[in-house]
């Protein structure tokens, strides 16, 4: 009988990425993928340890998992990722039943890892080292950047791909656990990263997502040879097939022009840029150790949208962060109207054991006051955000067709309710025939809501250049069907 594998991801891009490598490997060892954690003979979870709610998430999915453990203890359940790496012993202690667990620079040995749990029943603890407990080299060397060769059925959508460009992080924001979750920050080679992506392109991927968790950080050095973010960019734009090239996450001290200029020239680049400011007041940001101002931030902004015409600029907010009074929040709330942000995604702070903010700031804004700022600010933005997508009306938008949209995935007829994103991440839906999935179409957008674009596929003939507003706007106002959530 064929062994079963179940997979349960929390948290960003990387941990998607990583999950869909895994289940790559494990499938090559023999296993195949299942969504009922009952069949399964491998039980993963994926984590993060972002905020404290992803950690309780993760733990009440192993309260769920322990009952089918009790019945076959030859299941095997592994933790990886984030809280694997940070809290090794401590998962141990509260789920005894968990075998695993595998950090984020472990990842490779998890198809070996598994069958050492089968052949010997005792757990397994795969680790990187801690920060501070060797020298730089030592502790990079022991977070290792997993890269097997992909597998284009572990993806939802064969022509996206995620490309992991960078590991770790070396910021430090006080709040932040990622520096020590996933270790110092490590570019990849550019030929392993082109020949990945020349890969992906030949198995039919025609968009990539570079991710990095400061993306535009990313330097690899050789000799006396500098690969930036733009080189990178500019070495994979030209592969025959590839059609679409993303990248998150920035740093904003680290938006260069040379980087705005290859997303302004290059036609493949998406005109989309997610640049998290965290805050809109200084004395919170100089807290947070984001190391620039509110004003530097703007002037950034500003810098982006004259180098970048037409770019639309998403952020992320962390709110009743610790000291942060009404009179701070406010400066927050007017640089987000300001700012323009086609959305913005939005948090309550959470205090993270082990953080530099944890151990120097008491978490000191109550729980009902973060609430009701997370709430006021998303009123904001969700202003902005609306009249973005107004903005909208009336153009020709290029869409890479992506899927039946909620509604479509219910409808039984061959013209369905599709999704899609334009050149500037924007979502459109519109109807049409799941022919067109996977393929880029023109879509005349006709009316719009805070988070959703709704338009008509264009047929040959009045085919127009993306952005060039319609001779006559369509009157057939839709309800929305499909929106995406603000806050995560
Ligand atoms: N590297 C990215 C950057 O600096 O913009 C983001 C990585 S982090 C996984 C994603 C977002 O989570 C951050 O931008 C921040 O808004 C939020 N975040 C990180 N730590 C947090 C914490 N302790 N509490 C609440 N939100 C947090
Ligand atoms: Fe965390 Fe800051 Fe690094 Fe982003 S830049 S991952 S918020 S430490």
């Amino acid at each position: 009988m064929t062994k079963k594998v179940y997979i349960e991801t929390v948290g960003c891009q990387m941990n998607v990425l990583d999950s869909e490598l895994v289940i790559g490997a494990l499938r090559r060892q023999g296993y195949d993928l299942t969504d009922t954690p009952a069949d399964a003979d491998v039980l993963l979870f994926n984590t993060c340890s972002v905020r404290e709610h992803a950690e309780e998430k993760t733990y009440s999915s192993l309260g769920r998992a322990r009952p089918h453990k009790h019945r076959n203890p030859d299941v095997v359940i592994g933790v990886l990722g984030c809280m694997a790496q940070k809290d090794q012993d401590a998962i141990r202690k509260r789920a005894p039943y968990v075998d695993m667990v595998v950090g984020t620079g472990q990842l490779a040995e998890v198809p070996a890892l598994v069958e050492k749990v089968k052949a010997t029943r005792e757990p397994q603890l795969a680790v990187s080292l801690g920060r501070a407990d060797a020298g730089r080299h030592e502790v990079e060397a022991s977070f290792v950047s997993y890269d097997p060769t992909r597998d284009p059925t572990m993806r939802p959508t064969p022509f996206q791909a995620f490309v992991r460009i960078q590991i770790g992080c070396d910021k430090f924001c006080t709040y932040c656990v990622v520096p020590s979750t996933r270790g110092p920050e490590q570019s990849r080679p550019p030929e392993h990263i082109w020949s990945e992506v020349r890969q992906l392109v030949d198995q039919g991927c025609k968009e990539v997502t570079l991710i990095g968790q400061t993306v535009n950080s990313y330097l690899h050095e050789a000799g006396d040879r500098r690969t930036r973010l733009s080189d990178l960019i500019a070495g994979m734009h030209d592969t025959p097939g590839l059609e679409r090239i993303k990248f998150v996450t920035n740093y904003p001290k680290d938006m260069t022009d040379d980087l705005f200029d290859v997303v302004r020239e290059l036609p493949k680049v998406v005109k989309y840029l997610h640049v998290p400011v965290q805050s809109g007041c200084d004395e919170v940001l100089k807290r947070m150790k984001r190391n620039y101002t509110a004003s530097y931030y703007e002037d950034m902004l500003a810098r982006c949208r004259e180098r970048v015409p037409g770019v639309a600029v998403t952020s992320d907010f962390i709110v009743g962060f610790c000291g942060e009074t009404e009179e701070s929040f406010a400066k927050t709330v007017e640089l987000v109207r300001r700012s323009r942000f086609k959305n913005s995604f939005i948090f309550k702070y959470s205090e993270r054991p082990g953080t530099k903010a944890a151990d120097r700031y008491p978490d000191d804004v109550p729980e009902d006051v973060k609430k009701r700022r997370n709430n006021d600010l998303l009123a904001v933005q969700n202003e902005n955000s609306r009249a973005d997508h107004r903005e909208q009306v009336g153009r020709v938008v290029e869409v890479l067709v992506e899927g039946p949209s909620r509604h479509g995935e219910r409808v039984t007829s061959p013209v369905k309710q599709l999704t899609g994103r334009t050149m500037t991440d924007h979502i459109v839906v519109f109807d049409g025939t799941e022919r067109l999935v996977g393929q880029t179409v023109r879509v005349a957008v006709r009316d719009s809501s805070p988070f959703t674009l709704y338009g008509d596929v264009l047929t040959e003939e009045v085919i127009g250049v993306d952005g060039e507003d319609l001779p006559a706007q369509s009157s057939r106002p839709r309800t929305p069907r499909f929106s995406l959530p603000l806050v995560s």
